[in-house]
């Protein structure tokens, strides 16, 4: 149904190549009369993005890649594509800070996210975050900008996303007054839920992709392997609710089905809950405060017949406790346990280590950088990039010759 007398937002999908890319796309494509493509980017992936430019004619397409993007240019030139091509990392920013621009879909996957979503904030856009690995990094910095651009922030991450929907409205307004006990952030357990540590040794990048539940980029689903992705979670709820680490506790649930809980004072516990799909959290925010169709289908209750929760188990999944200790340090711990991480799991998908040295690699690049408070984003990207040079040597001393 066309929405009466409304103009159509103008949105940036930054990632449209990737997976949440892909499921934001469906969605808007379902509502023409709501959300035109303003730009869409990427890093290198010149054919999917040559494939979505014509299919949604967005007035800029930005490949981070200068290579990529010359390839691009002439790939729509030659289709006579209108779409105006840009190459680098700096036309990511540049587009989402736009004038025209109403909305930004932050989903580059990790910390090449975080200056064009920082910007897209401090640009005051309504900015619908998937790309947790940016809020990990800056946490306190990126929730100051948050209030003082008064820029609208929206949780893409279904668990988040679920929070999100079981607190009160005015929760940001006066959290004191919700009384919220606890978030209980619930997750799959991810490939290896039941893995035993002598087959964790064992495991390949292939068994790490093959996500029970989620089909996701390669990365995250490394990261929903070790849970890591739960950790990383862990401190994007501390920023996005403002609650401290002992007041959020995993659970793991493997059914995917519920996707997070508020427990209040009172006893009452508020959960959100829908078929596991992207798509459910991405319309969520892209209309809120209303509701469209996201092309889900409804939960069918009797076929899903029971639901079970468990406890995560530390010894073999010790990346989630190493998450709560950069937390709980403080200052730029959390982005160097986001680099030592993404360091980790790019040497392991190459081949280079085996599953379990992801964790020692993050515990003994958190253990030798030095600890420092974080009070400019420059800051924040020098931590980023110390951190990535102690995990590289750690990774050298733990890769196959
Ligand atoms: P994908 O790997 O599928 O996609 C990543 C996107 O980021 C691609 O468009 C890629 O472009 C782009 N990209 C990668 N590196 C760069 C760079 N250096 N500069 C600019 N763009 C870059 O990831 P996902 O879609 O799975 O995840 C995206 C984010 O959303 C992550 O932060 C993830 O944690 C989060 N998320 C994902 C969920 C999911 O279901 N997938 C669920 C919840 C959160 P190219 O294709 O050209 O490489």
């Amino acid at each position: 149904m066309p929405m009466s007398g409304a103009t159509q937002q103008q949105l940036v999908i930054l990632g449209a190549t990737g997976s949440i890319g892909a499921n934001t796309l469906d969605v808007v494509a379902r509502h023409p009369d709501r959300y035109s493509v303003f730009a869409l980017t990427a890093n290198r992936d010149v054919e999917r993005m040559a494939h979505l430019c014509l299919r949604f004619s967005p007035r800029y397409a930005v490949m981070a890649n200068e290579d990529a993007a010359n390839e691009l240019r002439k790939k729509l030139r030659a289709e006579s594509c209108p779409t105006e091509v840009l190459g680098g990392a700096r036309a990511l920013s540049g587009v989402a800070c736009e004038p025209e621009v109403d909305a930004v879909m932050a989903a580059i996957v990790g910390a090449a996210g975080l200056t064009p979503t920082f910007d897209a904030v401090c640009a005051g856009k309504k900015v619908l975050l998937a790309n947790k690995e940016a809020l990990v990094m800056s946490g306190r910095l990126f929730m100051d900008a948050v209030a003082a651009a008064d820029a609208c922030l929206l949780p893409i991450d279904s668990e988040h996303n679920a929070i999100f929907q079981s607190l009160p409205d005015d929760y940001r307004r006066d959290p004191e007054a919700a009384g919220v006990r606890r978030i209980l952030l619930t997750g799959s357990g991810g490939p290896f839920r039941n893995a035993s540590l002598a087959q964790l040794e064992t495991v390949t990048p292939e068994d790490a992709c093959n996500h029970p539940v989620w089909n996701m980029g390669r990365k995250i689903s490394v990261d929903s392997a070790t849970l890591m992705n739960k950790g990383l979670e862990v401190i994007e709820a501390r920023w996005l609710f403002g609650v401290s680490a002992s007041q959020i506790e995993v659970v793991i649930h493997p059914q995917s089905i519920i996707h997070s809980m508020v427990d209040y004072v009172d006893g009452s516990v508020v959960a959100q809950l829908g078929n596991p799909d992207m798509r459910v959290p991405i319309a969520h925010a892209l209309a809120w405060p209303q509701r469209i169709a996201s092309g889900v289908s409804a939960l069918d209750f009797f076929g899903i017949g029971a639901m079970s929760f468990e406890r995560p188990d530390p010894e073999r999944f010790p990346c989630l406790d190493l998450a709560y200790r950069a937390l709980e340090a403080g200052g730029d711990a959390p982005a160097t346990l986001n680099a030592a991480n993404e360091e980790s799991v790019q040497a392991f998908l190459d081949r280079r280590i085996g599953f379990r040295r992801i964790a020692e690699i993050i515990a003994a690049t958190l253990e030798r950088a030095p600890r420092q408070e974080v009070e400019t984003l420059d800051a924040v990207l020098e931590a980023d990039i110390r951190a990535r040079e102690i995990a590289r040597d750690e990774i050298g001393k733990r890769s196959a010759p």
